[in-house]
């Protein structure tokens, strides 16, 4: 894929759009007509780590030629042209990509005008980023980094996860345990107050316990304080 930067103005969205290419697995990086140099002290600043990707830029004299080995271009816009098209979001290209013939060219515009009626026109379709319509222009490199977002989850199917160490999570009876000693101390300590009262209160109480996530340690980390509460 063809990140495709149209006349850009601002020598930091150069450096910012290559960072967030180098963020997500992108490394093609095409100019057309750019009004800053790529290495501009700027645009080399923001870019941080990824100074080859505009190392390697590529610069062309019009939207034509730097899209003339790709199969399909999609142009982004923040406001739909007067022209009939279908526009995607980031999330449907991302499910669709794999069904467009590559390489594909995804092309961005200006950051004072946007692409031109006629640039979106020569594109085969366009994407519009969800915002609110009453402020819908992102910064350039903000949107290309929506949307490649979008394209590496797709990609990489990426899921939440724990980082827990050594210590492994607790099992229901890890914790139906804990809760035994807990009654037991607070028994000991008189701390429900009347017998009438004690079964709401419980059950009350150890739902706390249970809305929680509790690794082996955290059992053991309560255990000892309760302990030493009771000392
Ligand atoms: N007023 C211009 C905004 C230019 S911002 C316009 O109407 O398009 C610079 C570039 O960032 C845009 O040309 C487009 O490529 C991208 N961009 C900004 N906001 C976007 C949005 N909401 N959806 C898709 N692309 C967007």
């Amino acid at each position: 894929m063809f990140i495709i930067l149209v006349e850009t103005q601002l020598a930091e969205n150069l450096g910012a759009v290559a960072r967030v290419m180098a963020n997500f697995k992108q490394s093609h990086l095409r100019l057309v007509s750019p009004k800053v140099s790529v290495d501009d002290p700027k645009a080399v600043a923001m870019a941080v780590g990824a100074y080859r990707i505009l190392e390697n830029a590529v610069i062309f004299d019009s939207l034509q030629d730097a899209t003339a080995d790709c199969c399909t271009v999609i142009g982004t816009t923040a406001n739909p042209r007067d022209v009939i098209k279908h526009y995607k979001t980031p999330r449907t290209f991302a499910e669709n990509k794999a069904s467009l013939p590559g390489p594909i060219g995804l092309v961005f515009g200006p950051e004072r005008t946007g692409l031109t009626t006629d640039q979106i026109a020569f594109c085969n379709s366009t994407l519009q980023i969800p915002v609110d319509p009453d402020f819908s222009s992102l910064n350039l490199s903000h949107a290309v980094g929506i949307i490649l977002y979008e394209l590496y989850q797709n990609q990489t199917n990426a899921q939440p996860f724990w980082q827990h160490g050594e210590t492994a999570a607790a099992t229901t009876q890890d914790v139906d345990v804990f809760l035994t000693y807990l009654e037991e101390k607070l028994d000991q300590t008189h701390f429900w107050r009347t017998d009438a009262k004690k079964p709401l209160m419980r059950r009350n109480l150890f739902g706390l316990f249970k809305r929680q996530t509790f690794f082996q340690q955290d059992l053991r980390t309560l255990r000892g304080m309760i302990e030493a509460l009771v000392k």
